[in-house]
């Protein structure tokens, strides 16, 4: 296919971005072009396997120093003056080709493990971070279990960390574990008596074991498998924060987690959003281009206002934390909004594309077209880091306070 016109050029002025922010955009877009579209396809289409880590892209990505855009300089980051508006803005470009790839390589590799690291103490925080931002280690972040995902409460919790000499052994069992076949280390939620604790756990130790690919829906890129513990010894001083305070790492690195959920989801829509105005422009019914059916003009009218909105709540998310250090409402909506816009879009894009919205490959000409793995890969979004059940009950908490909200 050849590359639709990138309306968000158009109809998208980021004049009040910081001029760091968009020239990270403009690196990071040549980089996608470059390195993500020429493969996009295939990554997104390719079934899962344990062998279709995209190690070439990982690779590429710590090259070309993607890893320190999140990161201050101490740690070899870029210390910029805005690192999570720069960060999402990497996804962004990122998932507009590939948001399975942007999601495991860039929301769980630099945002979840990278941001969990960075509430690590000294020297461990130093040590791995150092180390993520040249991209010398796979990395996973495990809260889920078979039977605990959005409610990660001790009395949920059934992997389990004991207090032995020196340290703590791990026995349990993760689910879902982006990374994980691939991965060096893991940042892995226990519960440690009656509370959570998070460590950062060797992947090559003794006594763990990862499954095989799980077969999803979309998101092919994003390999996920369970993870099992089996009395897995990690030295005290692999505890991140504190014996205890394992929820509040978790939770800290998720919000961010989920304003980059937000700018994937713009990414997406903004993907199909192209493809489709393109299509619409030039394919004709009962004589005249589908463009100019008002319904459709007013329909795509309507997701570029979605588009508008959602792109500038996952930038007001990431600006107010980068001033202020909170972010929870705005990660909410921004995490809400963009997940769901995905897929109105999506649905829609394919819609007016007709069959060449719901086909994957053409046989007659061999022409791969995008809009089904996008609608596919959409869904995920209204599900992981935290439902969007859980975004809504984080906003009216907001509204009605805890004691009525709960
Ligand atoms: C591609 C992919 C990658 C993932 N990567 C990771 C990873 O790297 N690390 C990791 O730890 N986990 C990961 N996960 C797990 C993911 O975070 C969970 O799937 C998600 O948190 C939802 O948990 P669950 O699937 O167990 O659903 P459940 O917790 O069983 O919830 C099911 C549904 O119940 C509804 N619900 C839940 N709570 C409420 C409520 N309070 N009010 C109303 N409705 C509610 C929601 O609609 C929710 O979707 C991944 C999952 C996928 C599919």
């Amino acid at each position: 296919m050849t590359q639709p016109i990138r309306r968000a050029n158009q109809l998208f002025h980021d004049t009040w971005l910081p001029e760091e922010t968009r020239r990270i955009r403009a690196e990071v877009r040549e980089f996608a072009e470059t390195h993500v579209r020429p493969v996009a396809h295939r990554l997104n289409t390719t079934p899962e396997s344990r062998d279709a880590f995209p190690r070439d892209v990982f690779n590429a990505m710590a090259a070309a120093g993607l890893y320190q855009i999140p990161f201050p300089a101490d740690v070899g980051g870029r210390g910029l003056e805005f690192p999570t508006l720069a960060t999402l803005t990497v996804l962004e470009e990122l998932a507009y080709y590939s948001p399975g790839l942007a999601s495991a390589l860039y929301d769980g590799q630099a945002i979840l493990v990278g941001k969990t690291l960075e509430r690590a103490q000294e020297p461990l925080r130093s040590r791995y971070l150092s180390a993520l931002v040249r991209g010398e280690f796979v990395g996973s972040f495990a809260t889920s279990e078979p039977a605990a995902s959005t409610d990660l409460s001790a009395a949920s919790m059934q992997t389990i960390a004991t207090r032995v000499e020196g340290g703590y052994r791990l026995s349990g069992q993760k689910r879902w574990i982006t990374n994980s076949v691939a991965a060096d280390h893991i940042v892995v939620l226990c519960r440690s008596g009656e509370r959570l604790t998070m460590f950062l756990a060797d992947m090559h130790a003794e006594g763990v074991r990862v499954g095989e690919p799980d077969r999803k829906m979309g998101n092919h890129a994003q390999l996920t498998a369970d993870v099992h513990f089996d009395n897995v010894f990690v030295p005290e001083d692999h505890v991140i924060g504190s014996d205890g305070g394992g929820l509040r790492v978790a939770l800290g690195a998720l919000m961010l987690g989920r304003m980059g959920i937000g700018a994937i989801g713009v990414a997406m829509a903004q993907a199909a959003f192209d493809f489709s105005a393109d299509y619409m422009s030039k394919r004709k019914v009962f004589g005249q281009e589908l463009a100019r059916f008002q319904h459709w003009q007013f329909t795509f009218a309507e997701h570029a206002l979605g588009i508008e909105n959602g792109r500038n709540l996952y930038q007001k998310a990431a600006y107010r934390y980068d001033r202020e250090g909170d972010a929870d409402i705005e990660a909410a909506m921004a995490k809400f909004f963009g997940s769901r816009l995905a897929v109105d879009v999506a649905r829609d894009a394919i819609q007016v594309c007709g069959a060449y919205g719901f086909v994957r490959e053409l046989s007659a000409t061999g022409e791969t077209f995008p809009l089904e793995a996008i609608y596919r890969d959409a869904k995920i979004g209204e599900i992981y880091e935290g439902a969007n059940e859980i975004q809504r009950w984080v906003i009216a908490r907001h509204i009605f306070g805890r004691e009525l909200a709960g």
